[in-house]
């Protein structure tokens, strides 16, 4: 069998940003550098998301504001799409409007319904500069929205009712992390026993 490398073991896990931190309510810059930086980005970014147990991550979420972001999400049939998108543009976003639970690493431990697009697609770049084009339904298209989001400097908490956003405000300044701007990714299975 070929070797492959698994995406983010290279990297180095870095402090997620949270909810209240500047970086998160701004636009991240186009990339305009195709070297080798923005291939260690990523592989932090990959490295990070799995260590908060996460399904995607965009670069401001790590405090580097750039147009990058990283997925490893199911969609609703269960198929896994992995992959990485550098100066992402959302070309389509369409179907029907479904509301389901949406959460974000940035605003750890709250979830609230947020209403997205059922299809996106998605065209930008790979690290080394090929054009890739990922289009996605149901969870996945979730994903690829919010992380769109994120570049723009936007959160999904934006896109709620105003009750569930107030509701999940809330739920924010009652969190153990409310009050840090920062902290690093705990997973849970780094607290469990090891077994065999
Ligand atoms: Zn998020």
């Amino acid at each position: 069998m070929r070797k492959r490398t698994i995406p983010g073991s290279s990297g180095r896990v870095r402090p997620m940003r949270l909810l209240g931190d500047e970086g998160l309510a701004a636009p991240c810059a186009e990339v305009t550098d195709f070297g080798p930086a923005l291939a260690e980005l990523v592989e932090s970014m990959f490295a990070t998301m799995y260590a908060a147990q996460g399904v995607g991550l965009a670069a401001n979420q790590i405090g580097v504001p750039l147009r990058v972001f990283v997925y490893d999400c199911p969609d609703d049939e269960d198929r896994r799409h992995l992959g990485h998108l550098v100066n992402p543009r959302l070309v389509a976003a369409d179907g029907v409007v479904v509301r389901g639970d949406e959460g974000c690493l940035s605003v750890p431990g709250v979830e609230a319904p947020t209403p997205r697009w059922d299809r996106a697609v998605v065209e930008g770049f790979t690290a080394d500069g090929a054009p890739v084009r990922v289009s996605g339904t149901g969870f996945f298209a979730r994903c690829l929205q919010h992380e769109c989001d994120h570049l723009e400097g936007g959160l999904y908490l934006d896109r709620l009712t105003d009750r569930h956003r107030r509701r999940a405000l809330r739920a924010a300044r009652k969190a153990p992390w409310a009050g840090s701007t920062e902290r690093m990714p705990v997973p849970p299975a780094a607290e469990a026993p090891v077994r065999a």
